[in-house]
């Protein structure tokens, strides 16, 4: 396979996700609730977040949103990879993806399916578009409680 075929296959894989979302809604119910922006391109997120009785481990994550094809399918992505995973491991897969923006890192293989986003380190204006959602469940799994949050977080700021 050539190199522009890998990366029509990569588009291919995004378009999908795009058009046909699995894990687009509301959970429910919702223990965490976080509005994100990427004002840079138009992006909006809405995450929420289900977590088991213990409160450190994620049972589901749903989005809802409006933005380009990048940003809402690296968010039905990440939804589909956070399940059943600890909060901790969450937040080292957030560190993670935003290194394969950079071109530094990317998912070991049971999580590869997130390392069709690695093409997009190659275009900068779109980065911030991918890294939307992972920015977004940071700061949902970091703020207890913030089931009733209406508050936006920005990523403009973001480096
Ligand atoms: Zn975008």
């Amino acid at each position: 396979m050539t190199l522009s075929n890998v990366r029509d296959l990569y588009q291919q894989v995004i378009l999908e996700h795009y058009k046909k979302p699995r894990h687009k809604g509301k959970t429910d119910p919702v223990h965490r609730h976080q509005r994100g922006h990427n004002p840079s391109c138009g992006d909006t997120i809405e995450l929420t977040v289900q977590l088991n009785d213990a409160g450190d481990r994620i049972e589901d994550v749903k989005f809802e949103g409006e933005g380009c094809a990048i940003a809402m399918a690296s968010a039905d992505l990440m939804a589909g990879a956070l399940r059943g995973k600890e909060v901790g491991e969450a937040l080292l897969m957030v560190q993670r993806f935003q290194s394969m923006m950079k071109g530094q890192d990317e998912f070991p293989k049971e999580l590869r399916k997130l390392n069709v986003m690695a093409g997009v380190a190659q275009f900068p204006v779109r980065i911030k578009c991918a890294n939307l959602t992972w920015h977004t469940l940071k700061a949902a799994l970091e703020s207890p409680n913030s089931s009733n949050a209406t508050g936006f977080i920005s990523n403009e700021k973001e480096a």
